[in-house]
């Protein structure tokens, strides 16, 4: 079953059951807290937090999504994108944990001619929440779920909160078993790559107070009116229903990684190495392209860093495949043309987001050429010290002038057998933060010298750092 299909049988699925489809919201999230849009019920939230009165008791969506906190993970697991559509159906105070758990059930085990998506029952494994008896008794004897196939996880995976007073609740989620060739047996809890999560079912019950900590908070009772939130991962259907070892594979990722190989010479399955950078190059551009369609464009601060970030690790892992010259043209046409199956506004913006990619990718390439002579004297001259740790002034340096993002540097320090004083480079870069801002202040007052201020600001503006990890917080 195509990825277009899958997306059109959710919301009809659920739309046959009362809900009403609203369409992805953009990936820059209409909130403050949140840079991106990490979860589908991030555009719900005040209907949730009971600040806004929601359109419909029932509602269900495929919402774009971009997790940079899971960049790590792409391509070495089978089962984490930069980008993914959320697919999730909400209920405002409507049905609680017994019509979401039913709900699920059908539209997962349903035949594909009755309007499901026909997996084998015994294939599914269900995780709830440690204390959650209701849910387990839920699955056990209204679902027909045996109990071995059913287990308890703590706060970490299996409880919801926003990290503050307010909603939060047990979850359930839905794990699929791939089979002996993805390793040893026991379930979700034992093995999370054999028994992938695809469904995540969130029972919003309780409020919680502020507490000490994200994990330890207490509990001051139950919700006026309880909600469901859930959210199915529509690349990880993808992978099980066509079949697939990844979501790379999936076929609108897998026509990215095949141009790859085009461009690149390089055979997908060779070897280890290589099949990770292909899967990172498909990950990536597809995500720069959905982010620059939703008007982000690169620079050095929040989203725009998010994007640089992941455009540059892109073309890189091209250049390690073997590309010498420019691909990005040619890796975009090809995400326009399947994503923009689903997301016509792709089609009609390809002008302008070549334009953003391609000027990119060119600052890129120089930057790349300058760096590197940087970066290959500074390793010689480590190493010639009997030193196995580049400095962080070093790792400043290209940042600073040359826009290396530090992973990068990281990267490919590592490649040449060293390390980095990341510390230093993150003092380095709060200092420089700090002076920015104490010129600022200093010019406010009119008591600088504005050549020095000058000097500064110059600099500052392409210079902003913010940590990337905590860009885009995980919410559902
Ligand atoms: P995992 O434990 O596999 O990292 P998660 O618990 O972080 O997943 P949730 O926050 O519960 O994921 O999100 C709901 C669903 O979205 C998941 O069940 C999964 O199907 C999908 N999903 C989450 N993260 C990703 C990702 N990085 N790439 C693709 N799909 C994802
Ligand atoms: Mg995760
Ligand atoms: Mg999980
Ligand atoms: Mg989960």
């Amino acid at each position: 079953m195509e990825s277009a299909e899958i997306r059109r049988r959710w919301l009809s699925f659920f739309e046959e059951r009362g809900h009403t489809a609203v369409p992805s919201a953009s990936l820059i999230a209409d909130d403050p807290t949140l840079l991106l849009v990490p979860a589908g019920m991030v555009p719900f939230k005040p209907y949730f937090l009971g600040e806004v009165k929601p359109p419909a008791p029932r509602v269900t969506s495929v919402q774009k999504c971009v997790r940079t906190p899971d960049i790590e993970e792409v391509g070495k697991t089978t089962r984490h994108g930069t980008f993914f559509q959320m697919c999730g159906n909400f209920s405002f105070g409507d049905y609680f944990k017994e019509g979401a758990i039913q709900l699920a059930w059908e539209a997962l085990t349903n035949s594909v001619e009755d309007g499901g998506y026909g997996l084998d029952p015994e294939k599914l494994w269900i995780t709830v929440y440690l204390d959650d008896d209701e849910a387990e008794a839920i699955w056990r004897d209204k679902i027909g779920v045996p109990a071995e196939r059913i287990q308890r996880l703590g706060k970490k995976d299996n409880f919801w909160s926003m990290g503050v007073p307010g909603p939060c609740g047990p979850c359930s989620e839905i794990n699929y078993d791939r089979g002996p060739e993805f390793g040893v047996e026991g379930g979700p809890a034992v093995n999370d790559e054999r028994y992938v999560e695809i469904w995540n079912l969130v029972f919003m019950q309780y409020e919680r107070g502020a507490g000490d900590g994200k994990e330890d908070f207490p509990i001051l009772g139950d919700l006026p009116s309880k909600n469901i939130d859930t959210g199915l991962g529509l690349e990880r259907l993808a992978m099980i229903l066509q079949g697939v070892q990844n979501m790379y594979e999936t076929d609108t990722l897998r026509v990215v990684m095949d141009r790859a190989t085009e461009l690149t010479g390089v055979r997908y399955g060779a070897e280890t190495s290589t099949d990770v950078s292909l899967r990172v190059v498909a990950d990536h551009i597809r995500t720069s392209v959905m982010l620059i369609g939703d008007g982000v464009t690169p620079g050095n601060e929040g989203r725009g860093y998010v994007l640089r970030r992941i455009m540059r690790r892109a073309i890189r892992n091209m250049r390690l495949l073997g590309a010498t010259g420019t691909v990005v043209k040619d890796l975009i046409d090809v995400v326009i043309d399947t994503m923009g199956q689903q997301y016509p506004e792709l089609i009609t913006d390809r002008k302008r987001i070549e334009t953003v990619a391609l000027a990119e990718e060119a600052a890129f390439l120089k930057a790349l050429k300058g760096g590197t002579n940087i970066l290959e004297t500074a390793v010689t001259e480590t190493k010639a010290a009997g030193g196995q740790v580049l400095a962080g002034d070093k790792a400043f340096l290209l940042h600073d002038t040359w826009g290396f993002p530090i992973d990068l540097t990281l990267e490919m320090a590592a490649e040449q057998g060293l390390s980095v004083d990341e510390d230093g480079f993150r003092r380095l870069m709060q200092e420089q933060r700090d002076k920015a801002k104490a010129d600022a202040r200093a010019k406010k007052t009119g008591h600088a010298d504005l050549s020095a201020y000058r000097e500064v600001a110059d600099t500052a503006g392409a210079t902003e750092f913010t940590g990337y990890a905590s860009l885009a917080g995980e919410s559902t």
